[in-house]
C-alpha cells in the first residue's frame, strides 16, 4: 500500500476471479469478494486487491448493493479526489463538444453516461441551458453537491434537475427523489432542435429523462428508407415520424403510444415543425393496435417499433424473447411487401444476435424475407466502453421486408 492510501479499507477479491477487474471491469459484485478489510462506511473509496494481496483498482463501497464496489481508476497513485472526478466531467464535455461542434445550446445531448466515460453511476442530459441528472450509484450519489459545485464550473447551467429512476431504492439503498438541486427550475417545455426539427420536451414528468437522445441518428437514418405510409408505433414525442415525414419521403405517419401525455406532446411536436397535416396520433396499447390493424386489412409502406425495455432481469428473458416475436410478426403482417420494418429492442439483456434470430423465426412463421439494410446501436452521445460492454443496450434494425 502506499503512503497515500493507508486510511483505505481493502476489499479482497476471491482466488481465480479477479481477471475481469485487471481487464477494467468496473462492477465487482458482492459473490466475487472473499472478504473485506476494515470497516469502509457506505459510500466510501476503497482499494480493491486480490487474495495476495496485490492492488488491482479503486472504487466506492455500497455494502446494499450487489455491486459492492464500483471501480474507477486502476493507478494505485490515484486518489478519487475533486480532482480527479473533475477531470472525468471534463473528459466527458469535451467529447460532447467534439462530437456536435458547439451548438449545444439548442441542442441537446447526453453529457456524461456511466461507465463509458469513467463515471459508474451517473447519467447527465443537457438540454440547452439546464442539466438533467440521475444516479445509479448511492456511494456516487452521496457526492452530490462537489458534483454540482463541478458541473456548474464547467457548464454554467441555469439549472439542475435530479430525476431518480424506478428499483434504485432496493438495487442501491438510494432514497433520492426527483427535485431541484441548484439554480432554476427548468422550464415546460423545454425545447431541444435535432436534425432541423423542435421538440418540446418535459423533462419534469416525461419519460426517462424527457427525451430518447439514444435514437437520434437511427431516427434520421430510418428517414431515409421511409416513403408512403408509416405507423409509428411506441411513438413518444413522435421522433421517428417527424424525421421520416421531414427527411424521408413518408407521406402520412399515423403514430400510437399507449401513453396520453407523450402523445400530446407529440401532436405539439407535429404543430411546431408544421407537419400535424401529415400526421394523425392514437392512444392504444401497440399489439392491440397491429391486431386491430391487421384485421381490418391495413398495409403499410413502413412500421417502426421502438418499445420499452422488456427484459428487466436474466429470468425475463424468454418471456421478453417471445414478446419481441409477436411484436414484429404482426408488424410484418400490416407491411406491404418491399415495405420497410424499423424494429428496435432496448433491453441491453437482449444480443444483437438473439434480436436478429427473433426477426429470422418471423420470417419463418409468416414466409416473408427479411433483409438486415442497417444494423445500428446508440448514439454517440451514449458511447459504449470496450470494458463494460453490458452498456450496448441499443439494437435498430432498418430491415426490408419482401413478399
Ligand atoms: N420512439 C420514441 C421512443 C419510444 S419510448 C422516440 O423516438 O422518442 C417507448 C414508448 O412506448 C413510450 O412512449 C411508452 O409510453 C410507450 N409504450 C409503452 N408500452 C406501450 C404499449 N403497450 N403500447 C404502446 N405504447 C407503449
Amino acid at each position: 500500500m502506499n503512503a497515500s492510501d493507508a486510511d483505505l479499507a481493502r476489499v479482497v477479491i476471491k482466488r481465480r476471479r479477479a481477471l475481469p477487474f485487471f481487464s477494467g471491469h468496473p462492477w465487482v459484485f458482492a459473490g466475487a469478494i472473499q472478504r473485506v478489510e476494515g470497516e469502509p462506511a457506505a459510500g466510501a473509496e476503497v482499494n480493491v486487491s486480490t487474495h495476495e494481496g496485490e492492488f488491482i483498482a479503486r472504487g466506492l463501497f455500497n455494502p446494499q448493493s450487489n455491486i459492492r464496489v464500483r471501480l474507477y481508476t486502476w493507478d494505485a497513485n490515484q486518489r478519487l479526489d475533486e480532482d480527479f472526478w473533475s477531470g472525468r466531467i471534463k473528459a466527458a464535455i469535451d467529447l460532447r463538444n467534439s462530437l456536435f461542434q458547439g451548438g449545444l445550446e439548442q441542442r441537446g445531448c447526453r453529457m456524461i453516461f456511466s461507465e463509458a466515460d469513467g463515471l459508474s453511476g451517473l447519467v447527465v442530459d443537457r438540454y440547452g441551458d439546464h442539466l438533467l441528472l440521475q444516479w445509479t450509484s448511492r456511494a456516487l450519489a452521496e457526492r452530490e453537491p462537489l458534483f454540482v459545485k463541478m458541473l456548474q464550473e464547467q457548464l454554467q447551467p441555469a439549472g439542475i434537475w435530479r430525476r431518480t429512476e424506478k428499483g434504485m431504492a432496493e438495487a442501491e439503498g438510494l432514497s433520492l427523489t426527483d427535485g431541484l438541486v441548484a439554480g432554476a427550475e427548468p422550464p415546460l417545455p423545454l425545447f431541444v432542435e435535432e436534425h432541423g426539427l423542435q421538440y418540446g420536451v418535459d423533462v419534469v414528468a416525461g419519460q426517462k429523462t424527457g427525451f430518447y437522445f439514444d435514437q437520434r441518428d437511427n431516427r434520421l437514418a430510418a428517414a431515409r428508407y421511409l416513403s408512403g405510409r408509416v405507423l409509428d408505433l411506441f411513438c413518444y414525442s413522435g421522433g421517428f415520424g417527424l424525421n421520416a415525414l421531414r427527411h424521408g419521403s413518408a407521406t402520412q405517419v399515423l403514430g400510437v403510444d399507449s401513453s396520453q401525455p407523450a402523445l400530446d406532446f407529440a401532436r405539439r411536436n407535429a404543430e411546431l415543425n408544421s407537419l400535424a397535416d401529415r400526421m394523425r396520433f392514437e392512444q392504444s396499447a401497440a399489439f392491440a393496435k397491429l391486431e386491430q390493424l391487421h384485421e381490418a386489412g391495413e398495409q403499410f409502406d413502413g412500421v417502426i417499433l421502438d418499445p420499452p425495455k422488456m427484459a428487466r432481469s436474466r429470468g425475463g428473458l424468454e418471456r421478453a424473447l417471445r414478446g419481441y416475436l409477436s411484436l414484429n410478426r404482426l408488424a410484418v403482417q400490416v407491411l406491404k411487401p418491399g415495405g420497410i420494418l424499423v424494429t428496435c429492442s432496448c433491453s441491453g439483456l437482449v444480443s444483437r444476435e438473439d434480436f436478429e434470430q427473433v426477426l429470422a423465426r418471423v420470417a419463418a412463421e409468416t414466409g416473408r424475407k427479411i433483409q438486415i439494410l442497417e444494423s445500428r446501436g446508440q448514439a454517440a452521445d451514449h458511447p459504449v466502453s470496450v470494458q463494460c460492454l453490458e452498456n450496448a443496450y441499443l439494437k435498430c434494425l432498418i430491415c426490408r421486408v419482401t413478399a
